[in-house]
Formats: C-alpha cells, sequence, structure tokens
C-alpha cells in the first residue's frame, strides 16, 4: 500500500493527483501519491486555494493560445471587458465579441413597427428574430441584415497577475508531486528523503521558511525550449554539494518558476524532467539531463533580483503574446484566402482556371486584405432567414 506523500497515511481509497494541473493542458496523473483527505484539503479556504489560484493565473493566456484542458474543456469565456460603452468578451482563440444583443423598436404613424436589432453573431441574430415573431407571429414586410466586420481601434486592458505566495506553493506542490510521481509509477527508485518541511509548508501552511522557495527566470533551464513549443515542462534536480532539491516549473514553454523543496539534502545527484504537450499526447520524461548550476540566491534574496525577473517574465510574455498575433495573423490570412475561393469557384466545374479567375481573385483576395490590414469596418448583406 502506497502511503501519501503528504500526511505519511495509508491510500486507502484511491484519489488521483495531476501532476501538472489538468486546466493548463496536462494529462500526467497518478493515484498512487495523495489521499482522499489531503486531496480534498487542496480544495478547501483553508488551504489558500493554491491549485486554483496558480492556473486561473493563466486564464488569459489559454483562452488566447486556445488551450483546452486535458478533459477536453474549451479555454474559458473571458468576460467583463468593456469597449466604448459595450461589454465585450474575448472568446477562445483571443476573437473580441460582442457580449449581448440589442433590440429597438420603432413605430411609425401608420402602425408599422420597425425592429433594429445588433447581434454579436449570426446565431445570436437568428435567436433575436426569433423572439420578434414569436411576439407578432408574422412575417415581415422586409429584412435586411447586414453583416458588419469592425475593429477595436481602442486598447483593451487585459489584467495578468503572476505570482505571489500561493504561487510559490504551487510550484512547490508541482515539483513534489512530480519527484514522487517518478517513484510511485516505478521509473525511478527515490532513496529515503526526510520531507516533513515540505509537507508543513505545502499541507499544514506551518513551515514560514518559505523564503526556500520563489519565483524566478534567472537560472538556466537545463533543457533548451524551442520558441514556438508551449508544452508544459518540470525539471527536478537534488545537489550533494548545494545539499539542496530545486526545480523549474515552466508553463506553455515560456513562463518559468523556480522553487527549492528540500535545503538540507544529503543524497546522491540527480536530474530529471518531463515534458507535456499541451494537446494531450504522450509526456516524454527525461531520466538525465545535463547538470545545471543552480544559484539560490535568485529565490532567497528577491529583492536582489526583482529587477531581472520583471524582465524576464516581461520577455516570456511578449513571445507568447508574438505567437499569438503570428496565429491570428495566418488564420485571417487563410480566411481571406478561402472567401475568395469559394467566391470565385462557386459553380465552377470547368477544368482550367482562366486569366479572369485570377483577376477576380487578386482583386477580391488584395481588398479584403487591405481591409484587414488598415483595419477598415466592411458591411456585407446576409440572409438571416436562410
Ligand atoms: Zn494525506
Amino acid at each position: 500500500m502506497y502511503k501519501c506523500i503528504y500526511c505519511n497515511a495509508d491510500i486507502i481509497e484511491k484519489s488521483n493527483e495531476h501532476i501538472i494541473h489538468s486546466a493548463l493542458g496536462s494529462s500526467l496523473q497518478s493515484n498512487r501519491i495523495i489521499c482522499k483527505e489531503c486531496n480534498n484539503y487542496f480544495s478547501t479556504k483553508e488551504s489558500g486555494y493554491i491549485d486554483n489560484k496558480f492556473v486561473e493565473q493563466f486564464v488569459v493566456i489559454r483562452n488566447l493560445l486556445n488551450i483546452k484542458s486535458n478533459r477536453g474543456k474549451m479555454p474559458p469565456v473571458i468576460k467583463k471587458l468593456e469597449h466604448e460603452g459595450s461589454a465585450i468578451l474575448l472568446e477562445p482563440g483571443g476573437r473580441f465579441a460582442y457580449q449581448k444583443s440589442k433590440r429597438e423598436e420603432v413605430k411609425d404613424e401608420e402602425g408599422n413597427i420597425q425592429f433594429n436589432i445588433s447581434a454579436p453573431n449570426l446565431e445570436k441574430a437568428k435567436e433575436q428574430l426569433e423572439h420578434v415573431k414569436k411576439q407578432y407571429g408574422k412575417g415581415f414586410s422586409s429584412l435586411d441584415a447586414v453583416l458588419r466586420k469592425t475593429y477595436i481601434n481602442q486598447p483593451i486592458n487585459l489584467k495578468l497577475i503572476i505570482g505571489g505566495e500561493e504561487n510559490t506553493k504551487a510550484v512547490a506542490k508541482i515539483l513534489y508531486n512530480f519527484i514522487h510521481y517518478l517513484d510511485r509509477e516505478s521509473i525511478i527508485t527515490l532513496p529515503s528523503i526526510d520531507w516533513s518541511n515540505v509537507q508543513n509548508y505545502l499541507r499544514y501552511s506551518q513551515d514560514p521558511d518559505n523564503k526556500d522557495t520563489g519565483i524566478d527566470y534567472v537560472n538556466p533551464i537545463p533543457y533548451s525550449i524551442p520558441e514556438e513549443d508551449l508544452a508544459n515542462y518540470v525539471f527536478i534536480s537534488g545537489s550533494e554539494q548545494q545539499k539542496l532539491i530545486y526545480g523549474h516549473v515552466i508553463v506553455f514553454g515560456h513562463i518559468t518558476f523556480s522553487a527549492i523543496i528540500h535545503s538540507e539534502y544529503e543524497g546522491a545527484d540527480f536530474s530529471y524532467g518531463v515534458r507535456q504537450p499541451v494537446d494531450n499526447k504522450q509526456e516524454q520524461i527525461f531520466l538525465e539531463l545535463k547538470n545545471q548550476k543552480f544559484n539560490p540566491d535568485v529565490i532567497r534574496d528577491k529583492e536582489r533580483y526583482l529587477e531581472v525577473n520583471i524582465e524576464g517574465m516581461r520577455n516570456s510574455l511578449n513571445k507568447i503574446l508574438k505567437i499569438y498575433t503570428e496565429r491570428a495573423r495566418k488564420e485571417e490570412q487563410d480566411r481571406i484566402i478561402s472567401k475568395a475561393m469559394s467566391e470565385v469557384f462557386e459553380g465552377y466545374d470547368g477544368a482550367y482556371i482562366t486569366k479572369e479567375h485570377i483577376q477576380k481573385l487578386s482583386s477580391k483576395i488584395a481588398e479584403d486584405f487591405v481591409n484587414w490590414r488598415y483595419r477598415i469596418d466592411t458591411d456585407s448583406s446576409i440572409d438571416l432567414e436562410k
């Protein structure tokens, strides 16, 4: 029988623990490390909701990069944003949309009623139309609908708060989970180590000695991560010379946190890691890493390293935003091209592409491209009753 890594009790009732949070797209988990009681504890107020808080920090990034949870759940829609007096929301993939439909009724002298409906999307416009029909039960004498593509030209604030006490604990918890995952899933054999300090810190909030755990972006990561790799990584090392067990958690390939989980370690050197893709592909475990020199001062002397850390975080976030912007650009280009293709070749079943086709294609693509590039609002009529 396995013992709980948090309270040392026998694990009688199996309880699943995600090593890296499922909401960050990771599937790495084990039911051999935590007892039910401790697992429940981490979702109580008393625990500081460290897991939830850790995940919440990345909500905006998850949304922009469209990262589904391990259970296939879409990233959350971000609500309550504001743009020129209207409520807008951010849909998965970083698409802004108006939050609400609007309906206006105007009656003229002869008793004709005109409805003006504006809706964030076609589906919601049709819903509004159904409401009107239900209310009046008659057809319309005329129905004009326009699809307007509009650009947001004012900056919209998206809050991103990363760090803090709970974050530090969550990082230490991931590292602590990971090293036990390797042991309990028989990937390594962990020597006997006294974990009472980290247990007290994580499970009982007792040891205030958490100056030994923390966040940094300064230490080199023992693995080179390609810029476009959005996988989650965990690296953990033990150093006999430094008497430390420490590690790094890298969220979405860019946002790096470090923590020390043992500062009186006397065993042999080790270095393990895992790369967990966010699209549910199989994890890769690394059982040997090029050993790095870890500088614990960046964690212990936070003041001194604060500036470097802020700069490091800014760089990481910029890289993520670059990935998002490039994706959005590519999507828009694909959309422009496929729209032009379908318009030009609709109903055509000839074998050759003619000069005329090419002219039409290039002018349509050029026009849409210019509208998009220079953010020009465009209207096109649509048939809402289709
Ligand atoms: Zn327990």
